[in-house]
């Protein structure tokens, strides 16, 4: 249990929500030397799901410190990914040492209860006063800025606390983004997710061990994620009309997992003898954008400012690099005595933007029977590009943050896709409705 030290009324920092991004960012800005205040409504160790992590991380864990604390609690390490299609051509692995711009040979599948765990007790660590079973009511606005929160702590007590800076990173609850009604939904990107965990399920050897497994079906995709010790987690992304239907038809979670196990054999024959470890969960709505990620004194960080489909098990990289660069952009405007301004996270903004656009790119391509083809098998050589496949690998270890360097490459695979198809690939993500969120469907 969290020790809670009396409250002040005002920081230099609030912090709402302790995953990844709101840890990273509290923890970064302490050690920039602000004085900063985590407020989370749960208690860890919690469950989350996201469990799949990307090399290109690897810098940050390192200078927290997180590096050594994820080697201890003995997570296992992921050299690669592996794409099957189930379309009559071959399986496919992609390994991180091969990437163009490597940043790390591998990351790491974490049960998110205990990495999150590890991320919170290093911020607390560091000196960042943390509330936890303490949920962030509501946001205080004055004119245009952002000036605090409202808070229900533990004992059910009300506390308005000020701050010069305010960090949404409240995950798809995406707190501010409702609150300041710029929160827009992926309507092309309508999926469902359904998952769970098992023990003693089939796995890989070697280096392979930690490798997650991507399957591609007619209902939308599978992952399956080892963690060390004889647990994996194992999930579907699945199409809205098919699962409305489903439901419509009555079918119970039971009979659709039941469904999407028999019908993917690449997951049912790993599964097959084993147990499951967890009641199957769902989450429907998870794609989705803010229009703005930073106001006056206020910035959105990880899911709270934007979600992509998780294919390319992007999210716990977008969250602690967007916290990454997001510090450095509030640390220039608290230094100099000033209240952050929407100006001074234009160059944060562009840059998580940019980050998303590279991996929307592939997103909206994995969708594209067309793309498949190219993806799995690029090209080997094309002129002035050099080997594609590496430039593939560089975008799944999550190297998205210079676009301009793998974006050339990727634009030919597109364009090889676009070729094969005859037909434009979708844009980026168009602003749609209003979304009421991620919710338990
Ligand atoms: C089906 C699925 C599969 C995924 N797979 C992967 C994967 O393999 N790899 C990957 O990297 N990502 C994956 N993701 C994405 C990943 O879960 C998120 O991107 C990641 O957790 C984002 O971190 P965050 O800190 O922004 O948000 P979160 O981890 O969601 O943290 C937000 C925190 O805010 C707290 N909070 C919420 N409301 C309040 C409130 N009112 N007051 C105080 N605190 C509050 C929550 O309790 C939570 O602790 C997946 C997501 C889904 C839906």
């Amino acid at each position: 249990m969290t020790t809670q030290k009396p409250v002040k009324t005002s920081y230099d920092v609030v912090v709402v929500g302790g995953g990844p991004a709101g840890t990273t960012f509290a923890h970064l800005m302490k050690n920039k030397g602000h004085d900063v205040l985590l407020v989370e409504r749960a208690r860890h160790p919690r469950f989350s799901i996201g469990e799949s992590l990307l090399p290109a991380t690897m810098p940050i864990w390192q200078e927290l410190g997180l590096h050594q604390k994820f080697e201890e609690a003995g997570f296992i390490r992921k050299y690669g990914a592996y794409f099957d299609f189930h379309d009559g051509d071959a399986p496919e692995y992609f390994h991180f040492p091969d990437a163009v711009l490597s940043k790390s040979p591998y990351s790491y599948e974490v049960p998110r209860a205990e990495f999150d765990k590890v991320l919170w007790d290093a911020a607390l660590d560091a000196g960042v006063h943390a509330l936890d079973k303490t949920a962030v009511r509501k946001f205080e606005v004055e004119g245009q800025r952002v000036t605090g929160v409202t808070v229900r702590t533990e004992d059910g007590e009300e506390k308005t606390i000020h701050a010069r800076l305010v960090a949404d990173c409240s995950g798809r609850a995406s707190l501010l983004g409702r609150q300041l009604g710029i929160r827009e939904k992926d309507e092309a990107l309508d999926k469902v997710a359904l998952f769970t965990h098992y023990r003693n399920a089939t796995r890989s050897s070697g280096d392979d061990e930690g490798t997650i497994a991507i399957i591609g079906a007619p209902f939308g995709w599978m992952w399956l994620i080892p963690f060390a010790g004889d647990q994996v987690s194992v999930g579907a992304v699945v199409h809205n009309e098919l699962f409305s239907q489903w439901k419509k038809d009555g079918w119970t979670r039971e009979q659709m997992w039941d469904e999407i196990i028999s019908t993917t054999p690449t997951i049912s024959c790993r599964v097959q003898r084993a147990e499951r470890s967890r009641d199957i969960e769902t989450l429907a709505n998870f794609s989705y954008r803010c229009k703005q990620l930073a106001g006056d004194g206020w910035v959105l960080i990880g899911d709270a400012g934007a979600f992509l489909d998780p294919v390319f098990s992007s999210g716990v990289h977008l969250a602690m690099s967007g916290a990454k660069l997001a510090s450095r952009a509030a640390h220039r405007s608290l230094r100099k005595g000033r209240l952050p301004r929407t100006a001074d996270f234009r160059g944060y903004q562009r840059r998580v933007r940019s980050a998303l656009n590279v991996f929307s790119k592939f997103i909206y391509a994995w969708y594209d029977p067309n793309f498949r083809a190219s993806f799995m098998r690029p090209p080997h050589h094309l002129k002035g590009v050099g080997h594609l496949k590496r430039h593939i690998i560089a975008v799944l270890a999550g190297d998205v943050f210079q676009a301009w360097r793998v974006l050339p490459p990727i634009g030919f695979l597109l364009l090889a896709a676009r070729m094969r198809s005859r037909t434009a690939t979708p844009e980026l993500p168009a602003p749609g409705q209003s979304d009421a969120g991620a919710s338990p469907a």
